[in-house]
């Protein structure tokens, strides 16, 4: 019997998967079984589109379709909390099982928290996620970094500290992401700085670190996290569907430490980027707000802001249609708005056409907020 806190390497016994899947094909696999037996009314996952750079959100409702999205796009930058409210009703009709990233799981729960989605009626896959690298840079990096022509690409995928390419004739060719950072390549911004590595508010936490010896590559490594989730496994291995074993004790204590190597990294980029700011915030925040064009992309991707885009359309709030507030008090507003929220996701940075720093901006200020008003173990509550 599966439950919840087990630790496990799982895979699929089914070969057609396994061959397109990223480790074990576990998700995939828990993902299928889910529809075949009516547990989910729908699949939300994320195939390749155009190519390897073009990450395309899919809802699958039929089980033999759900091999189209196995497999990992570390150039997929997406996040799909908002697309279950945009397109889904929050799930309050119909079952959704859901492949997440931690900022993606992080986005749902603060929409579950304004009553925008139904958590009960969502079964979250969690997949660890040490970063994602944007498309239009990773195509730059490729092209000057590896000389490769970005098109030739036919897999990419970060290992042992390396973001490994493979050309079309099956060349492989790694270069170490810290390297890559250091030249202004590599992961989002936001990524370096997230300290959420191993989705563990998901039902469960899926990831290739930790799976060694003969299973290394061929298995998912997979954390149960809630009860859902270990119903989810069991059911799943009862039925053919998933095969298991414990997790190798020497793998457990790698992955914890890979963790911890990954946390300290981040702890390392939010002083790096936080530091630079803090030395002339105010100059650094009007200057680089002072292009913004009142588009309003940052409003409406970020899972957070999702009153404010209806008060603004409807054209009665703090910035009203056709009038432009004075610099820079739409966006000092905004991050007033989201100071406690704000899920570092970085949606708002990426898409946003002026290029201005947002994420850093409002990720910096929830830390801050952070720090001050949250009472440390033993410490007394802050009072005003
Ligand atoms: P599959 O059966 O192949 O299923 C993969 C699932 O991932 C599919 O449902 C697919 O829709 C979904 N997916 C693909 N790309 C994305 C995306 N960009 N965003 C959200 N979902 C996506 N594991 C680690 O242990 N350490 C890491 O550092 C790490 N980094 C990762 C970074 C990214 C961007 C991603 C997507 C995954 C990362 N993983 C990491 C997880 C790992 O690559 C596998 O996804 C996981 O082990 C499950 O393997 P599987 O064979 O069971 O998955
Ligand atoms: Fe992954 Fe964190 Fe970046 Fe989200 S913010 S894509 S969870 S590293
Ligand atoms: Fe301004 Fe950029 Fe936000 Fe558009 S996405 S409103 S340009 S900050």
């Amino acid at each position: 019997m599966v439950a919840k806190g087990d630790m496990l390497y799982a895979w699929t016994p089914d070969s057609g998967l396994l061959e397109k899947a990223e480790c074990g094909g576990a998700v995939t696999a828990l993902l299928k079984y889910a529809l075949e037996n009516k547990i989910v009314d729908a699949v939300l996952a994320i195939r390749k589109g155009a190519d390897l750079y073009d990450a395309v959100p899919t809802i699958i409702t039929d089980p033999e379709e759900i091999g189209g999205s196995a497999g990992s796009l570390h150039c997929g930058t997406l996040l799909v909390s908002k697309l279950i409210t945009k397109y889904l009703d929050g799930a309050k009709k119909q079952k959704l099982g859901i492949t997440v990233k931690g900022c993606d799981v992080m986005g749902i729960i603060e929409l579950a928290k304004r009553d925008q989605i139904n958590l009960d009626n969502l079964v979250l896959i969690g997949v660890n996620c040490g970063g994602t690298v944007s498309p239009v840079l990773a195509r730059k990096m490729i092209a000057a970094r590896y000389g490769v022509d970005p098109a030739d690409i036919v897999k990419e995928e970060i290992d042992k500290g390396q973001f490994i390419i493979v050309t079309k004739d099956g060349q492989h060719k790694g270069i170490s992401i810290d390297e890559l950072e250091e030249e202004g390549y590599g992961r989002r911004s936001n990524c370096r700085r997230c300290l959420y590595k191993i989705p563990r508010q998901a039902d469960l936490a899926c990831g290739n670190w930790g799976v060694i010896g003969e299973k290394a590559g061929k298995a998912t490594f997979v954390e149960v996290c809630s009860d859902k989730g270990a119903k989810l496994v069991d059911g799943a291995v009862k039925a053919g569907a998933l095969e298991t074993s414990a997790a190798d004790p020497k793998g457990l204590a790698i992955r914890a430490k890979v963790e911890g190597a990954m946390l300290k990294l981040g702890e390392k980029w939010r002083k790096h980027d936080f530091h630079a700011l803090s030395e002339n915030l105010w100059d650094i925040l009007r200057d680089e707000t002072s292009r913004c064009i009142k588009c309003y992309s940052c409003i409406d991707n970020c899972p957070v802001c999702q009153p404010i885009s209806i008060e603004l359309t409807s054209g009665t709030t703090m910035v009203p249609i056709g009038q432009l507030p004075p610099k820079p008090m739409f966006h000092l507003r905004r991050f007033a708005h989201i100071s406690d929220s704000c899920v570092n996701c970085g949606q708002c940075e990426e898409l946003c056409p002026m290029e201005i720093p947002l994420a850093l901006f409002s990720h910096a200020i929830r830390v801050e907020a952070d720090a001050t008003y949250i009472p440390k173990f033993g410490e007394a509550p802050y009072k005003n």
